[in-house]
């Protein structure tokens, strides 16, 4: 399969340049991106101009994913690669190991130079959170590095790609203060997020929240005992109304701790991954939205959004 593919290129490249004449610079740019969020951010910025491939697919976990077959096709015909960085693809190596030096790979979360927080629990505790997306001003960020990557490669398109980019941020500046309108109303008794992965802590940060998860990042060892034991103390000590399950992970150790605990369950919130088209959190600025009302809801003991059982729950661990 590779060789053939890398045949067809040595063979079309001459022929394309001789027949048409068009300089490589104007062609159609190859995007890879690493997850589906930042897929979507991308796709936002790229529109029409460029041709997007996202390697972990919708519910997949971005941690520790294993490239596919169609994952190296992928990346050995990609002319720019975007992932987050700060250690959020634990397989970056394969990716890089892949690609060389023939695409440039962007760290969109690192050259953003947005502000980072530490990850605050477990074997990682004190890195750098590589969760910035969960605040829109950071995601505004991001959008501005991936215009200005995506106008060094392909200069023909880079006002649009400006253009996409500007108005994609205007429509984060109005999300951020829809959110923090739609959450002014939850009291400060019951600012507690708690979930699986610790994985909201920008946003926590960003709408004045207390968050805590069972484990710090998913990239370590996740449902020990100590970590079951160090969140139920912390529920019985401030006794929040209810607790969090993400979408990209099983919800086993939130609802048993929940069972034990008398709380509420609520979820999916979305992190790591967008929901399927059909569904909740289908693009970013939708991802936000859902998260806040759910958060919201739940909080406020308004159980008819905020609450959901296992059975409702899409992505079964595997
Ligand atoms: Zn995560």
């Amino acid at each position: 399969m590779r060789s053939t593919r890398r045949a067809h290129c040595w063979l079309a490249f001459p022929l394309a340049a001789m027949v048409g004449g068009v300089p490589a610079a104007s062609a159609t740019p190859k995007v890879v991106a690493t997850f589906s969020v930042l897929g979507d951010l991308v796709n936002q910025v790229g529109g029409s101009d460029i041709e997007l491939v996202v390697l972990t697919p919708t519910g997949a976990e971005v941690h520790e994913w294993e490239l596919t077959p169609n994952n190296f096709i992928a990346l050995e015909d990609a002319d720019l690669v975007f992932y987050n960085g700060y250690q959020l693809e634990q397989w970056m190596r394969q990716v890089y190991a892949t690609v060389g030096n023939r695409a440039p790979l962007i760290a969109v979360a690192e050259k953003s130079e947005y502000q980072t927080r530490p990850i605050i629990t477990g074997e990682y505790t004190g890195d750098p959170d590589p969760h910035l997306w969960m605040d829109p001003r950071a995601t505004a960020a991001f959008l501005e590095v991936i215009a200005d990557t995506l106008a060094e490669i392909h200069p023909d398109a880079a006002d649009d790609y400006r253009a996409r980019a500007e108005a994609a941020s205007e429509t984060l500046a109005s999300l951020h203060e829809e959110i923090g309108e739609l959450l002014a109303g939850v009291p400060e008794e019951q600012r507690l997020l708690i979930t699986t992965e610790a994985a909201f802590g920008y946003f926590a940060d960003t709408y004045d929240f207390r968050h805590d998860g069972v484990w710090g990042n998913n990239a370590e060892t996740e449902g020990s005992p100590q970590q079951i034991m160090r969140i139920v103390d912390l529920i019985e000590e401030h006794r929040p109304r209810a607790l969090f399950w993400e979408s990209t992970l099983t919800d086993r150790y939130v609802s048993s701790i929940a069972a034990d605990t008398g709380l509420a369950v609520a979820g999916p919130l979305y992190v790591d991954s967008l929901s399927e088209p059909d569904g909740d959190a289908s693009n970013y600025v939708a991802l936000m939205r859902h998260n806040a009302l759910l958060i919201r809801n739940a909080l406020l003991g308004e159980e008819k959004n905020g609450e959901s059982t296992s059975g409702e729950k899409q992505n079964e661990e595997q």
